[in-house]
Formats: structure tokens, C-alpha cells, sequence
């Protein structure tokens, strides 16, 4: 009998089990694939919650600064995961972006946030592989990036070393409600626990319902392999331009990526060409060296989202069932803050008040 089963190895559910392992909880995670091979393997690993903010999503941007320096313990007790700590540049392709970017700039810094403006002079110096023709940009330091891949692993890797249990290629089918516990079953085995959490990402309704509405938002990207003669660069770049959309360059030690597009396709991955032109071509525009920069990879991923584009961790009355979901594009900026609130929320303890409006019962 395990304390708490974990349906769902993503970076959701692999970062509950290490709060579960720390808290000394006998822990079992079930994945119907290998663990973390979903959707937070297609992420680009950003960690932003400025960047990201939209009007009237400040709950979010403060969880974000809340769970983002929760990196640092996540360092320190995993070793190398890719955490770059250089900042983010947020850059105006055009006369008209950079009016808009300087409202964001005034709305950012009016909430207090660490944020400065760089004239195109002051960019080129930070990044000298931008394009000259830009027109000024945000400077954020405290948004930073790990490399999503690499977390993953070594999470799975340090949680195995620490005696939790991983199960993969075991698809959850079916859960019920005992009187002294709960199961959980795959097409051929069953495992009993006390409490359970579903942290599965988006999952066609069809193949297994679910008490809320995750839709899928289509994201496609692709990578670009490092070439110091081409192309360096130490910050993430990023743009919201009117004319060619958003996009992002985000470089690791092993890859530099591009994105993303962000489609409601329902659940259809296939990539496009119309799709990964529209990232090239603003890409482009903000650094235009990768022209030449060999292509590495083209993926695709489904961004888990809610209809207001929150996450939740859902408990059902009761009956120690939790569904924890909806993280949009924020999985892996979030997930240090909520999956500790998780165990908190597990422990009958008081939930930090950057989480509490998050949290929802059925
Ligand atoms: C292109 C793109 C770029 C992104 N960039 C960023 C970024 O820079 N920063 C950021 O913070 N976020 C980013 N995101 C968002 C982030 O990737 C997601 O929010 C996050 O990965 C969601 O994690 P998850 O654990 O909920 O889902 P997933 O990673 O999908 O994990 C769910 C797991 O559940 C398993 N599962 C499903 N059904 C079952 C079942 N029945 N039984 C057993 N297991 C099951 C799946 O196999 C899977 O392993 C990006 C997303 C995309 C698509």
C-alpha cells in the first residue's frame, strides 16, 4: 500500500514525487509512456513569469516569482540542470512594437518588477548577434531558463536513487474509491494507495474523463545546433511582435530553440510548414545568423490549458483524490511553488497565499 500514487510523470508529476520522496511519503508515479517524454519534453524550459504575464494574470506572475528561485534548491540537490541565470531580453522588431513594448515596460516596473530598458546600443552590447535594426528592448534578470530535458532526467534519476518507484508503459485506466483506500489499474495490474493525484497533462477526454476541461493548445518548434562563428548567445530573446506574432530564441549548451507557435488545432501534432515558417521567419528578424545554422529538430507539443489559462490542483472532497493540471505555457516555471503546496495541501498545512486561489474543490 503506497501513501500516494502518482499518475503522470511530466514535469508536474516528477516534481510532486521529489516533494513526496523529501517528505518521507512512500511514493509510487505511473506513467503510461517513459517519464517525461510529453509534453514538457517539447517545452523550451523558460522560466518567466514576466514575460508571460498577460493584463489581469498578476496571480500568476506572482506564483511564478515565488516558484522560480526554488531552481536553486532544485540545483543544489540534482546537480547540473541546465539553469541559466543570464536574464531575458524581450526585443522590438518594428517602430510599432517597441510603443507597445514600452507600455509593458511602464506597466511592468509600475508592479514593482525588476525590468529596465535598453535602447538598441545597449542590446547590441548585451547580445551583438541581434539584428541591428531593433528598436529597443526589455531587459528582465530574474527570468531565467533550466534545460527542460536534462531536469527531467535528473529528477527521474535522483528520485530512483532515493528508493521512489517509477512505473512506466503502465497506461492508467481506471480508479476506485474503497473504504479504507483507493486503486488505481492499468489493462492488467492494480496498485493501492491512500491518496492518488492525476497530473497526466492534456488527455483526450474520450480516452480518459475527467472532472474539468483540459483543452490542448499546439505548440511547434524546432532547434538549431550551436555555432560559436554564427551565432552566440547568453540570454533568452524574446518578441511580441503585431506583424509576425510571438516567438523565442532559447539557447542550451546542446541546442538553440526556436518557437513557437501557438495553435488550437484540438489534438492534432502534425507540424506544418506554414508553422515553422512563421518561427523562422521572426526568428529571423531578431537574429538573423541562424540562417545558416544547421536544424536539429522539429517537434511539436499540446500546452495542457484551462479556459482561463490557470492551473489548478483540484481535490475531491473527501476522498483523497487530487487532480493537479491546466498548466498552459507555465509548467516548468510553477511547478517547484505548486507541487510543494501539493504536499502541503496533502498535510492539512497551511497553503502559501500565492496558491491558495489556485486550488479547487469538488
Ligand atoms: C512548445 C512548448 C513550449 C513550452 N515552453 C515552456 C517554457 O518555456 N516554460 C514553461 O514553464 N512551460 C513551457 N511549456 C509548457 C509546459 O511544457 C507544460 O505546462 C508542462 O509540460 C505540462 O506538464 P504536465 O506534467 O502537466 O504534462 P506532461 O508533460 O504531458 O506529462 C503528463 C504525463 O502523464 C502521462 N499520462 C497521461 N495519461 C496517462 C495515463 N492514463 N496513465 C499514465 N500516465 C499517463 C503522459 O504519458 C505524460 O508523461 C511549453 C509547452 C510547449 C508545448
Amino acid at each position: 500500500m503506497y501513501d500516494l500514487i502518482i499518475v503522470g510523470g511530466g514535469i508536474v508529476g516528477l516534481t510532486i514525487l521529489k516533494e513526496a520522496i523529501q517528505n518521507s511519503i512512500k511514493v509510487l508515479l505511473i506513467d503510461a509512456q517513459e517519464v517525461g517524454k510529453s509534453t514538457s519534453y517539447a517545452a523550451a524550459g523558460m522560466l518567466a513569469p514576466i514575460n508571460e504575464l498577460e493584463h489581469g494574470e498578476e496571480d500568476l506572475l506572482f506564483a511564478g516569482i515565488k516558484s522560480v528561485p526554488f531552481y536553486l534548491e532544485y540545483e543544489k540537490i540534482l546537480g547540473d540542470i541546465g539553469l541559466n541565470r543570464n536574464g531575458t531580453l524581450e526585443v522590438a522588431l518594428t517602430a510599432q512594437d517597441a510603443q507597445y513594448l514600452k507600455r509593458e515596460f511602464e506597466y511592468r516596473k509600475n508592479l514593482g518588477l525588476n525590468v529596465q530598458w535598453f535602447n538598441k546600443n545597449e542590446l547590441l552590447e548585451k547580445e551583438p548577434f541581434l539584428s541591428p535594426n531593433l528598436y529597443g528592448g526589455i531587459y528582465s534578470d530574474s527570468e531565467w531558463q533550466v534545460d527542460n530535458r536534462l531536469l527531467l532526467k535528473r529528477l527521474k534519476s535522483w528520485a530512483l536513487e532515493h528508493d521512489a518507484e517509477i512505473i512506466e508503459y503502465q497506461k492508467i485506466m481506471d480508479w476506485k474509491f474503497h473504504k479504507t483506500h483507493l486503486s488505481v489499474s492499468s489493462i492488467n495490474q492494480t496498485w493501492d494507495t491512500q491518496n492518488l493525484v492525476f497530473s497526466m497533462g492534456f488527455v483526450p477526454e474520450e480516452l480518459f474523463p475527467l472532472p474539468y476541461v483540459v483543452y490542448p493548445i499546439k505548440g511547434q518548434m524546432l532547434s538549431v545546433k550551436p555555432n560559436e562563428k554564427l551565432l552566440q548567445l547568453e540570454h533568452v530573446i524574446r518578441f511580441k511582435t503585431r506583424t509576425l506574432g510571438n516567438g523565442y530564441i532559447v539557447p542550451k549548451l546542446d541546442r538553440i530553440i526556436l518557437g513557437a507557435t501557438n495553435e488550437e488545432m484540438g489534438n492534432d501534432k502534425n507540424i506544418t510548414a506554414g508553422g515553422i515558417m512563421d518561427i523562422l521567419r521572426k526568428c529571423y528578424a531578431a537574429v538573423p545568423t541562424i540562417y545558416d545554422l544547421e536544424i536539429l529538430e522539429i517537434w511539436v507539443g499540446l500546452r495542457p490549458s484551462t479556459h482561463d489559462r490557470h492551473p489548478f490542483i483540484l481535490k475531491a472532497h473527501q476522498k483523497n483524490v487530487f487532480y493537479m493540471n491546466g498548466f498552459y505555457r507555465n509548467g516548468f516555471c510553477l511547478s517547484p511553488l505548486f507541487a510543494k503546496n501539493f504536499i502541503k495541501l496533502l498535510k492539512n498545512q497551511e497553503l502559501d497565499f500565492e496558491v491558495k486561489n489556485f486550488v479547487k474543490y469538488l
